[in-house]
């Protein structure tokens, strides 16, 4: 251990730009088994692993890093899942420069930080390969069943638990995949989808239900669901795309991100999508405009480039530093040849003959320059109007990528009594879940608002406990 001081922080190998650009495989490769060594022993195993505070599943980094060090991978991989349901996928798209890798205390030393993602992708990846992954097999079934509406991170973290636990689980989902934005937001060359289709199976294998294309609220009311199960857990995420107010805003051709990513989604799994055939959802020989600064926009931005755009242009209202979406995935966009306008705002969009009734298709994007002024509440400038500076960015398809709200679920559902916050996420107690409701739990984005995928595993997790809990106490009181 404590090599960091003789041997350089090293990812694994990325490929080259102009290769990226051709497909949607994942852009970094595996470690070879040595190399997996050499980067763990870069660990100085401080006292206060920070990396390990910082991580949402308080994984025990420092520990795992020293049996991949020593060669100890079956140890290093019994170790890692006891925290993690799904370290694989942690690994590769947790946003690490935030949260483990940047608290590690060697990167605070100057000496580059050790790469916690990539050892935790290759220490289960190798797992998967050498059939250490067990199957679930709980040791004694249970009769209680627990309903999870929602087949995302958060639903299948918990169902994962509990069958583990003996407990009968059903999964409703309106998709016809599982996954959640695993499945349709987030795009292949982050995490390719046989990651996910993989565990998938492995639920299925393990006594897990799916039930598919089930619309809750359309196709099956909530309280049918609640009926049938002694506790239920409401996972769903957050689908209500934000919105633009400006003139032309509903010409052909402006679309959202998430109708989008599902579409370039879906093709990867070879589906037939009426909505890219046509051209509307496909980027391919158009001039692009991305409007938003986050993680959802830097995914449209780079499944554009693949998918064939004349070009690709990001517009965000604040510069480089500010914006919320990961500098890593910026830079991996310019690479592949994203053009980011930094301080523009969309002020409204031309569309066919320059009109801007938002009739005919797109054509330009009227955008505002901006500059950063006095700092808000929480610390960040603000963007300020430069007046009379707008100019006319041409384009043909414009993405609005602007961030998601919850759906109202008590209206949808028709369910009274079910608390939200004034934000609408349904108001659950932390670390339990349980909501205003009695044996209702909640976990994930619908909770806390568009997060990430490794707070919705938190999440799941710490549901399921609470709903065993609550289980356990029944069964106890039944049989009094
Ligand atoms: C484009 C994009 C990229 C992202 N990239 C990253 C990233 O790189 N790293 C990261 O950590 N996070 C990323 N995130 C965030 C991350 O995907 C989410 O935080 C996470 O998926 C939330 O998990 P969840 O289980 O709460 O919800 P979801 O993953 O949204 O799953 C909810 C499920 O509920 C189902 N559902 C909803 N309503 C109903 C209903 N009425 N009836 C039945 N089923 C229903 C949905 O079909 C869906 O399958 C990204 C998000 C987006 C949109
Ligand atoms: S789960 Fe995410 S934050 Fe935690 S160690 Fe893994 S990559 Fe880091």
């Amino acid at each position: 251990m404590l090599k960091f001081v003789t041997v350089g922080r090293d990812m694994p190998e990325k490929r080259d730009a102009e290769a990226r650009r051709q497909d949607f495989d994942e852009i970094y490769g595996e470690y070879a088994a040595e190399k997996a060594a050499e980067q763990s022993a870069r660990c100085s195993q401080c006292g206060v692993p920070y990396c390990q505070t910082h991580c949402p599943l308080h994984n025990n980094i420092p520990d795992w890093l020293r049996m991949t060090a020593e060669g100890r991978l079956r140890e290093a991989y019994e170790l890692s899942q006891a925290t993690n349901t799904f370290p694989e996928i942690c690994g590769r798209i947790c946003p690490q420069d935030r949260l483990c890798e940047g608290n590690c205390v060697i990167e605070q030393s100057g000496h580059g930080t050790v790469t916690i993602g990539s050892v935790e992708k290759y220490i289960t990846d190798t797992a998967w390969e050498q059939g250490w992954v067990a199957p679930i097999r709980p040791a004694q079934e249970r009769k209680e069943s627990v309903g999870i509406i929602g087949a995302g991170p958060a639903g299948l973290a918990a169902a994962d638990m509990l069958r583990r636990e003996g407990v009968q689980v059903t999964i409703y989902d309106r998709y016809d995949r599982g996954g959640g934005l695993l499945t349709y937001g987030i795009p292949g060359f982050k995490l390719e989808k046989d990651v996910v289709m993989k565990r998938m199976a492995q639920l299925e294998d393990g006594g897990v239900t799916f039930v598919m294309n089930c619309n809750v609220g359309e196709d099956m009311s909530f309280e049918e669901i609640r009926s049938a199960h002694d506790a239920v857990l409401i996972a769903t995420g957050v689908y209500k795309s934000r919105d633009l107010q400006a003139p032309g805003v509903g010409a052909d051709g402006i679309v959202r991100a998430i109708d989008y990513l599902t579409a370039s989604n879906r093709k990867s799994f070879g589906d037939d999508v009426a909505e890219f055939d046509s051209g509307e959802l496909n980027a391919e020989g158009k001039r692009v405009v991305v409007i938003g600064g986050g993680d959802t926009a830097m995914d449209c931005v780079r499944t554009a480039i693949r998918q064939g755009a004349e070009s690709v242009k990001c517009l965000y209202r604040r510069d480089r530093a500010n914006m919320p979406g990961s500098q890593r995935e910026v830079a991996n966009a310019e690479e592949e040849g994203v053009e980011f306008i930094w301080l523009t705002a969309p002020k409204g969009f031309t569309g066919e003959a320059g009109s801007s009734e938002g009739t005919g298709p797109v054509r330009g994007v009227v955008v505002d320059r901006m500059r950063l002024g006095a700092p808000d509440a929480t610390g960040r400038q603000m963007p300020e109007l430069i007046e009379g500076a707008d100019y006319i960015e041409e384009a043909d398809l414009v993405i609005k990528a602007l961030g998601f709200e919850p759906e109202d679920l008590p209206a949808l559902w028709g369910v009274e009594g079910l608390e939200v916050t004034r934000w609408g996420t349904v108001k659950a107690e932390f670390e339990t879940g349980r909501t205003s409701l009695p044996g209702v739990y909640a976990a994930g984005d619908i909770v806390r608002g568009a997060s990430l995928v490794v707070w919705a595993i938190r999440d799941g997790r710490d549901c399921s406990a609470a709903i065993l809990e609550e289980l356990g106490q029944s069964a106890a009181v039944a049989a009094e």
